[in-house]
This record gives structure tokens, C-alpha cells and sequence, in this order.
């Protein structure tokens, strides 16, 4: 089969696209011809060396496509059915082996691109909303890179919730896009971020910021939360966030930090199935809608990973091993 390969750690030119045997499905797996591949920050970070990684291997971890063979145990999936996950290493390929546990079954309105460009970003949301903290109808939110794959989701499903969200952006394109998914205040980061938050929820602060930018954003995510209140660090897309003591959290208001990943989420079928099945319920009942930006041939994996990290992108990245 044809996928890309990390050869080395590296930039985006470290992707090389050709020739690798095909998988062969343990007992528990399933093939599957991929028909849509999501390109996630995380993969970046892994070829860069940021996350340990050991090159040279098939990158990505997300996608979806019609099953071609199954493992001899794997009982809940059968050949012809249209899945997708978010937790099978090798993705960018046109074969991938998904441990059957880690597939989920597409509703037919969704499509491939949306739900294997998405369901990693869509489950993120969904637990960052309802599992790492737990904000409430009403509640105001800080997220940041409002127009962003998780933040336009992450914006739709608050709203869904019914809390206020507050977003952050870098461009006038991303303010609409942001504004379009239904955030409530479109805010510039800055020095000035957190008075103009304060400014917004009477001098409170949020009870909850998410912020996946990191280096950039994490003091003026601190200082934009309220009494009690916590800050969701859940990636870095400018730049792990340094050491820090955890002594300040006491007077900027008895905050708490917490670091979450999605694997601790979603590692039961169950909480799997629960969360994907709510995540996919919000796009058919019409509350998310999401913006698959962009788009490139699998072959040109190198572009849309350069693409990710110069932040030129908006909502989500597909790789299209047919295109
Ligand atoms: P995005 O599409 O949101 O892209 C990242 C955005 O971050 C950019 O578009 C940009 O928006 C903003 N940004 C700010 N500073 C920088 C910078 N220096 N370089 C690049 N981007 C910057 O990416 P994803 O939707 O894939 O992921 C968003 C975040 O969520 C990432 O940090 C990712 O690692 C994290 N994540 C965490 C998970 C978890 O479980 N912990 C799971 C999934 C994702 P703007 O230009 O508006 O600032």
C-alpha cells in the first residue's frame, strides 16, 4: 500500500510518501481502506520529537473508511461497514489496522471527511466540556484559538450546552469563522487579554479556561479565571508551557490546573461509544457544524502539516488517500 512516512525527526519535509507493506490485523483488529485521513497538531508534535516518537513510521492516528478484513476474535465489526477512530498509530496510509474497540460505527449523514477529519477534535470537546471540568448552563468560557479544529467544535457543543463562550483569535478571518460557530465575544490575544475578559463577566473572571495554545496564552489564562476557578491546559500549539510553581495558583484565587489527554477519556468502549455517539447526535441535530478547511492528496502530507503549524489553517485538515 501507499502512506506517508516520518523518516527522521524533523519539519514537515521529513514526510516521505511511498511504498510500505500492508497491515496485517491482529485477533482483535480490523483493516481498514481509508477513505479520509484528519491531520491533528499532535502529529506535529510527534515529528518533531516534542512527544517520543521513533522514526521511521507510518504517522497519524485518526481517519475513517469501509472495514476490508476483520481479526479472528473482532465479533462487533464485519467487512462493508463505514467506521472511523482516533487511536490507530499509522493513519496516514491507505490501509490502516484499528483495534475493533477503538472504531465507531458513522451515522449515514455524516461523511467521511467531516467524521475522519473530526472525531479526534469532536471527542476532545466533548470531554473537556464534560469530563476534565464540568462547566453549567449560563457559565462564561475562555477558549482559545476560537477558529481553530477543536475551538469551532469546542465553541458549538458549549453553546449546545448553553454556556457563554468567549473565544480568542489571530485574524479578522478566524473572528468570523469564530463568531459563525456561535462564540458569544471574539477577543485578540494580548497583554490585555484578561482585563477585556473581566471586563466581560463583572470583574470575575471565568470559572473555566481552555487553552490548548500553551506557551503563548498560559499566564493570561490564569489571570482571566475566576475564584475557585481552572484552567484546561490541553496542548501547545505555541510551545509547551514552562515550569511553573504551584504556589501562584493559591493567590490568584485558589485555581486549579489540570493537563488532560483524550486517551483517559475515551479508555473504555463504553465511554468511547457514549461520547462519540452525543458527539456525532450534536452534528446530525444540526448544533455542530464542521469546517473541514482543508483538503490535500495523501501524497502531500508535507503541506498540510507546514500548513498547520504557520496557523494558516481553520477548522480541520483531511488527507484523501484517493485524491
Ligand atoms: P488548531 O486547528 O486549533 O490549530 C492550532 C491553532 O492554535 C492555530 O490555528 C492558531 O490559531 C493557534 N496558535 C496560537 N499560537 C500558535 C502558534 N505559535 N503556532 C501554531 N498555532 C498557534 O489545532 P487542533 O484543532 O489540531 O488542536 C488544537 C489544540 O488542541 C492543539 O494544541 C492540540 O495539541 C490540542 N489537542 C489536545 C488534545 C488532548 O486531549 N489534550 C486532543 C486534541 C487536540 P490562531 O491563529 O487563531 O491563534
Amino acid at each position: 500500500m501507499r502512506a506517508i512516512q516520518v523518516t527522521r525527526h524533523g519539519g514537515p519535509d521529513v514526510l516521505t510518501f511511498g511504498s510500505v507493506d500492508d497491515p496485517i490485523p491482529a485477533p482483535d483488529e480490523v483493516i481498514v481502506r481509508t477513505s479520509a485521513v484528519g491531520v491533528n497538531f499532535i502529529d506535529t508534535y510527534l515529528r518533531r520529537g516534542l512527544y517520543p516518537s521513533t522514526p521511521p513510521y507510518v504517522p497519524g492516528t485518526e481517519g475513517a473508511g469501509v472495514i476490508v478484513a476483520t481479526g479472528s476474535e473482532v465479533t462487533s465489526l464485519q467487512e462493508g461497514q463505514r467506521v472511523a477512530w482516533c487511536a490507530a498509530p499509522g493513519s496516514y496510509a491507505e490501509l490502516v489496522a484499528v483495534p475493533a474497540s477503538k472504531a465507531v460505527r458513522v451515522p449515514d449523514a455524516i461523511d467521511d471527511a467531516v467524521a475522519g477529519s473530526s472525531l479526534l477534535r469532536g471527542l476532545t470537546a466533548h470531554y473537556l466540556l464534560d469530563g476534565s471540568a464540568h462547566p453549567q448552563a449560563g457559565d462564561p468560557i475562555l477558549v482559545h484559538a476560537g477558529g481553530g479544529g477543536v475551538g469551532l467544535i469546542l465553541t458549538q457543543l458549549a453553546k449546545r450546552r448553553g454556556l457563554t463562550v468567549i473565544t480568542t483569535v489571530s485574524s479578522d478571518e478566524k473572528e468570523e469563522l469564530s463568531r459563525s460557530a456561535g462564540a458569544d465575544h471574539v477577543l485578540r490575544y494580548g497583554e490585555d487579554l484578561s482585563s477585556r475578559v473581566r471586563d466581560l463577566t463583572d470583574g470575575r473572571g471565568v470559572p473555566v479556561v481552555y487553552d490548548g495554545v500553551g506557551a503563548d496564552t498560559f499566564e493570561q489564562s490564569l489571570a482571566s479565571t475566576a475564584i475557585r476557578g481552572m484552567v484546561v491546559l490541553f496542548g501547545a500549539a505555541s510551545g509547551p508551557v514552562p515550569p511553573f510553581d504551584l504556589q501562584r495558583l493559591n493567590p490568584a484565587g485558589s485555581l486549579s490546573v489540570t493537563r488532560p489527554t483524550l486517551a483517559h477519556f475515551t479508555d473504555t468502549a463504553e465511554e468511547l461509544d457514549w461520547r462519540a455517539g452525543e458527539y456525532f447526535e450534536a452534528i446530525v441535530d444540526g448544533d455542530v457544524e464542521v469546517r473541514v478547511g482543508q483538503r490535500y492528496r495523501l501524497a502531500d502530507a508535507a503541506a498540510a502539516h507546514a500548513d498547520l503549524e504557520a496557523r494558516v489553517t481553520t477548522g480541520t485538515t483531511v488527507l484523501l488517500p484517493a485524491g
